[in-house]
C-alpha cells in the first residue's frame, strides 16, 4: 500500500478472535507514521503479527488531554496517525473520542475504519429485532447512580445495549430485574469471537439464576441486551396494578405497599417499579 495521507484513521481491532482483523486495517496500520495505542504492551503482540512497525504512542485515559495535542501535533506536521484501543472500536467506551473531536475541529480528515465493535457484534446475534438499539455502554458502578440510570430507561421502547464487568454481572441482572420486571427479555452475550463464547436468551427474573448454574458462566467479557419497552411487557398483574394505584395519586411508597398486598409480590420490587414509573412519566 502507498503511504497514507496524513489523517487520523479510526482502526477496529479484534475483540478475541485475531482472525477479525480487516485487510483494511492492516494496510493502513502498516502505513501510517503514528499509531495512538490504549496501551502500547498490550497492541505490540498484534501490530508484530501484521508487520506494523509505526512508531507507537500511549493514548488513555489517564494523559488523554496531553497525549491528543502531541498526537494533533503530528498531524500539524502532515504525519499520519491511527488510533487503536486494546480491543474492538476505539472511541466506543475506549479512550479516543477527545482526539477524534480535536482532529475534526483542526481541519483534519478523519477517517473510520469498519470493524469489530463488541456491542454491534452481539446484537446481530440477539434476535432482538433488527432495527432500533440504544448503547448505553457502561452503568454507573454505585448502585444508587446504576438504578438511576435504568429508571430513566424503563420506557425506552428500543432494545438497550450495556457492556459489563465479570465482577458486576450479577448485581446488575439483578438490579435491571428489581427496576424492569422479571418478564422483559434479555440476551447475555459472553466471550464473543472467542472459544467459550456464550450467546443465552432469558427473561430477567432468570439470568441470575442461569448465570450461578455454572461459575464458568461467571467469567469473561459481557455485553447485557434488554428488549424495548412495549405496553404489554409492562402489562404483568402487579405492573396495572402499580399503574391505577399512581393514577388514582397514591404515593410511590403506597402505591407499592397496596400493590404488594394485592399481588403478593414483593415490596422493594414493587417500590422500584413505581419509582421508575414515576421518573418515566417525568421525562415523557
Ligand atoms: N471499544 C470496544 C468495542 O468496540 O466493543 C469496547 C471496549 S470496553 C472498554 C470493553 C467492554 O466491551 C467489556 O467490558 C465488555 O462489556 C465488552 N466486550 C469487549 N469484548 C467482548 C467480547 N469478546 N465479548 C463480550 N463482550 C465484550
Amino acid at each position: 500500500m502507498t503511504k497514507t495521507s496524513p489523517a487520523l484513521y479510526v482502526v477496529p481491532t479484534p475483540i478475541g478472535n485475531l482472525d477479525d482483523i480487516t485487510q483494511r486495517a492492516i494496510d493502513v496500520l502498516r502505513s501510517v507514521d503514528w499509531i495512538a495505542a490504549e496501551d502500547t504492551r498490550h497492541s505490540m503482540p498484534l501490530l508484530k503479527r501484521i508487520g506494523a512497525t509505526a512508531r507507537t504512542f500511549p493514548l488513555h485515559s489517564h494523559n488523554e488531554e496531553g497525549a491528543t495535542s502531541r498526537l494533533v501535533d503530528c498531524l500539524s506536521r502532515g504525519e499520519s496517525v491511527a488510533l487503536v484501543s486494546d480491543a474492538g472500536t476505539p472511541a466506543v467506551s475506549d479512550p479516543g473520542s477527545l482526539l477524534v473531536a480535536r482532529a475534526r475541529q483542526a481541519g483534519f480528515r478523519v477517517i473510520p475504519l469498519p470493524g469489530p465493535c463488541a456491542a454491534v457484534t452481539a446484537f446481530s446475534a440477539s434476535g432482538l429485532g433488527c432495527t432500533r438499539f440504544l448503547f448505553y455502554g457502561f452503568l454507573p458502578p454505585r448502585a444508587k447512580a446504576r438504578e438511576d440510570v435504568l429508571r430513566s430507561l424503563l420506557e425506552c421502547p428500543y432494545t438497550l445495549i450495556f457492556y459489563e464487568a465479570p465482577h458486576r454481572v450479577l448485581e446488575t441482572v439483578d438490579a435491571m430485574a428489581a427496576i424492569f420486571g422479571p418478564g422483559r427479555g434479555l440476551v447475555l452475550a459472553r466471550e464473543l469471537t472467542k472459544l467459550f463464547e456464550t450467546i443465552h436468551s432469558c427473561p430477567l427474573g432468570d439470568a441470575s439464576a442461569w448465570l450461578c448454574g455454572d461459575e464458568n458462566r461467571l467469567r469473561g467479557e459481557f455485553v447485557l441486551l434488554l428488549s424495548g419497552w412495549t405496553r404489554t411487557a409492562n402489562a404483568s398483574e402487579s405492573g396495572r396494578v402499580l399503574r391505577l394505584l399512581l393514577d388514582e395519586g397514591l404515593s410511590v411508597k403506597q402505591a407499592a405497599k397496596l400493590a404488594s398486598a394485592i399481588t403478593g409480590e414483593g415490596k422493594k420490587t414493587l417500590y422500584e417499579r413505581a419509582l421508575a414509573f414515576r421518573e418515566s412519566e417525568n421525562f415523557s
